[in-house]
């Protein structure tokens, strides 16, 4: 059957477990079905209520993509928290723990694969494994980074030059070497995951034995870096992005069950001016102190503009945020949101004129899908060098500034107000940033479309899919993958 031509390509996805993640895959998901394959998410129990909502049905009810759940073995079943069964539900120091529940998940992942023999597995970067199960099965991996080329190229310079001499260096600022632009990043900057030398190089030799690397990004946003990483002699990089336009009637259920309020989120901005509202999220993860919480709200009531702030409730995040009154004094110009907001259709009201963003790369790419320029205030990981793109490349950002005296980790009341300013008001560069956003995300729209950048990798990616299947005689167990 699986070497048949006329049957649909069958492809399984396995999200890492985190909501910047598994929104995307989903996303990936879908563009695959749009594309004819036959498509199935595997993902823990508790995460069908993440997962469920954002899958559309077809007109007899079937819904798009296949769902299998694959449960914690019972061995590890204590290291998953009870709030939940992805990073976003938890704390951060619950997160070592709760990884080590999620790599437990290796041998019940592969008797699946086995029983299913699906074509082709398309797993996070976080799995390195998963190469040799699919290298077994003689089928295809394809790797899923969440991020984009520019991050791609930052992390291998770093890699060639020598994590250990970029991390070891306290204070000094380095040039990124070997990049079209010339970026630099204090040590503090770079992402945690350099620190785990074995993983980096795991994940290095997974991806040299894989089908590819599938990018959640456009050509024509890093078109410099897109090529250079392309240049990498051993993986195919395909730019299927931005995927959050894939499904634009679904944009409210990402992530999340359709929110009750969204409606009342929306006539608020409707009742706003075009271009007015500064919107305010930090994504899925990030933990902020209680300090910096009084900082940011003070910072924004300060800046004298529109506000529609979300604040992550629950793992990690502090129960009392607010100064004492806040929510009466700034009732009518700042509208505060605790837990889950549908981020893609709010950032893509009119109303909305900028984004403070931590500079995740899914909330990155869909500020400059939405044609909103930034307020770049990045906290962890990969977003540093996100913060670059935004505000050294592609001209859309402005720099959160950080007062040396309060130290690197704080921004005060009054720095949150002058970004705001900058970022919103008036003046030449500022005009300059909103016209450059704008462009890309009209150049967004049009990857996504038929005969565009995006759309043609997404093709050409599902044509050898199918020329690999072809060539691999006797069936998904028997053949060699034929890379
Ligand atoms: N998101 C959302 N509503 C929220 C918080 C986050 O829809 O209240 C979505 C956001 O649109 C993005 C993802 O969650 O798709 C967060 O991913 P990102 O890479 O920006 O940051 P992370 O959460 O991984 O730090």
């Amino acid at each position: 059957m699986a070497d048949d031509a006329s049957q649909p390509l069958r492809v399984f996805f396995f999200p890492l477990m985190s909501p910047g993640h598994m929104i995307p895959m989903i996303d990936i998901a879908k563009l695959f079905a749009r594309h004819g394959a036959a498509v199935t998410v595997v993902t823990t129990p508790g995460n069908e209520p993440l997962v469920r909502p954002a899958i559309d049905r077809r007109h007899d009810g079937t819904p798009v993509v296949d769902l299998l759940l694959l449960p914690f073995p019972d061995s590890v079943a204590h290291l998953v928290p009870s709030t939940g069964e992805h990073l976003g539900a938890i704390t951060t120091a619950e997160h070592a723990d709760f990884m080590n529940a999620v790599f437990a998940l290796a041998g019940p992942l592969d008797d699946l694969l086995r029983q299913h023999r699906p074509d082709c597995l398309v797993s996070d970067a976080m799995f390195p494994w998963t190469s040799a199960t699919a290298a077994q099965l003689g089928i295809p991996r394809l790797v899923f980074y969440g991020p984009g080329a520019f991050l791609l190229c930052v992390h291998r310079s770093i890699e060639f030059r020598g994590h250990h001499a970029a991390v070891s260096s306290r204070s000094e600022r380095f040039a990124i070497e070997g990049l079209p632009h010339r970026i630099h990043l204090e040590p503090s900057e770079i992402s945690p995951i350099f620190k785990f030398t074995e993983m980096v190089l795991q994940q290095r030799k997974a991806e040299e034995s894989s089908f590819g690397v599938l990018v959640n990004s456009f050509y024509e946003l890093e078109p410099d870096y897109a090529d250079l990483f392309r240049k990498e002699p051993v993986t195919k990089a395909y730019y299927v992005g931005p995927v959050a336009l894939c499904d634009q009637e679904k944009e409210a259920q990402r992530g999340s069950r359709s929110s009750p309020h969204l409606g009342r989120w929306l006539s608020w901005l409707d009742s706003k001016p075009a271009g007015a509202v500064v919107y305010v999220c930090f994504g899925s993860l990030c933990e902020l102190s209680n300090d910096q919480f009084k900082d940011l709200a003070l910072g924004l009531e300060a800046s004298g503009h529109l506000f529609l702030w979300v604040v992550r409730e629950g793992a990690g995040c502090p129960p009392a945020w607010l100064p004492d009154g806040y929510e009466r004094r700034v009732e009518g110009r700042g509208l505060v949101i605790r837990g889950w907001a549908p981020q893609v259709a709010l950032l893509g009201h009119p109303a909305v004129g900028g984004f403070v963003t931590h500079c995740g790369w899914n909330s990155t790419l869909e500020g400059l899908t939405a044609g909103k320029p930034m307020a770049a205030w990045p906290l962890n990981y990969d977003q540093f060098v996100n913060e670059k793109l935004l505000t050294e490349v592609a001209g859309v950002g402005v720099r959160v500034r950080r007062s040396e005296a309060v130290g690197a980790a704080r921004v005060r009341a009054e720095e949150v107000t002058a970004a705001v300013r900058e970022l919103m008001g008036g003046g030449e560069a500022a005009a300059e940033r909103r016209r450059r956003a704008r462009e890309y995300a009209a150049m967004a729209k049009a990857a996504m479309k038929e005969g565009g950048s995006s759309y043609q990798d997404m093709t050409c990616l599902m044509e050898e899919l199918m020329a690999c299947r072809e060539r691999k005689p006797g069936g998904a167990l028997n053949g060699d993958v034929g890379l």
